[in-house]
């Protein structure tokens, strides 16, 4: 039996929930915190092809790791806040867009343990694992070489890719099913060096909601070489959106030896920050894509902030990639709890 190895992030940091995000001209409150990581364990330990394992990367390697990818400036910056007073640092804002989120010491330190999660599943990736799949917040696709925005301080997908670069597994397709833009991912795999002769390293694909508001108007996608950015308008109908999930990864799958799969929830019906109307059930579809195109499979959380379906959600992906085989909770779209 196909098996999900589950990795939990380490939550002795003291929960960093998120403060505030700017949407438009408001400030909203915040709606990343522990919560969710609860709520997605809860939803995919339900399986019983799931196991659950502990974050177990080491200090060094989440260090060598962020240095690789984000710029030694931005990381000193946020190594020097101290405490929980909030701050805005505009000069990390992403380039061409006005700061969204502001940074403490407590989120800083919750988001290196999202990298650590990250790349500790990708270490189970490179040990063997077909599937796994990193419960780790805060989502990292909007953090760039040297910027923040949309709760994402520090990039976990990338560093999920980086992992598998340096084992030995390339290239690597990137799969961004969050309702938004990565712009942060597109940002950081542009840097990394390619493969002589070969291509690029990393391939990204990114399906997504219109209008793209995470990077500067009149800013064109793709960006990279190989890139797909595929921005619906409106909320797509569910079998025209994994019509293009499956040309995705096939076509990843095909020219990829691993698929990193940064995983947002926010396209549910329903989501605070979402716009999409989604079902549970899309996620097992989803997984069932994953699950049958013959790559190892490492899931990176995003987004996703519908606290009453993140464990239908994930239970539902999990279902579909495990091929639901031996699940006594088949009925996925049942177990949402309605408002
Ligand atoms: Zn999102």
């Amino acid at each position: 039996m196909s098996e999900l190895v589950m990795v939990e992030q380490r939550r002795e940091s003291g929960g960093g929930a998120s403060l505030w995000i700017r949407e438009g001209d408001e400030r909203v409150p915040g709606r990343d915190s522990d919560a969710r990581l609860t709520a997605l364990r809860t939803g995919l330990a339900r399986h019983p092809g799931v196991r659950a394992l502990d974050a177990d990367a080491a200090d060094a390697t989440v260090a060598r790791t962020l240095g690789a990818l984000h710029d030694p400036s931005y990381l000193e910056a946020l190594d020097r806040l101290e405490g929980e007073e909030p701050v805005v640092m505009p000069e990390f804002a992403p380039p061409g867009l006005e700061p969204d989120i502001p940074v403490n010491a407590a989120l800083v330190a919750v988001a290196r343990e999202g990298v650590r999660t990250a790349i500790s599943a990708a270490q189970r990736t490179l040990a063997g694992a077909e599937f796994t799949y990193a419960v780790c917040r805060p989502p990292g696709h909007h953090a760039g070489p040297a910027f923040h925005a949309g709760y994402c301080y520090l990039n976990n997908a990338a560093a999920a890719v980086l992992t598998l670069l340096g084992g030995g597994l390339a290239p690597v397709g990137v799969l961004d099913l969050d309702l938004h833009y990565p712009n942060g991912t597109s940002a950081l795999l542009d840097r990394l060096p390619g493969r002589i002769g070969a291509g690029p390293a990393a391939v990204l694909h990114s399906l997504h909601a219109a209008p793209v508001t995470n990077v500067p108007a009149g800013a064109v996608l793709p960006r990279l070489a190989g890139e797909r950015a595929l921005a619906f308008e409106g909320t797509p109908d569910a079998d025209a959106y994994l019509a293009e999930v499956a040309a995705s990864v096939a076509e990843l799958a095909a020219g990829a030896a691993a698929v990193v799969v940064s995983l947002g929830y926010d396209t549910v019906r329903g989501d605070p920050h979402g716009s999409w109307s989604l079902e549970p059930e899309a996620y097992a579809r989803i997984g069932a894509l994953l699950g049958a195109c013959g790559r190892p499979i490492c899931i990176v959380q995003e987004g996703g902030y519908a606290l009453d379906a993140l464990a239908a959600c994930a239970h539902a992906f999990a279902a579909g990639l495990l091929g639901d085989r031996g699940c006594p909770f088949p009925a996925h779209a049942a177990e949402r709890t309605t408002t």
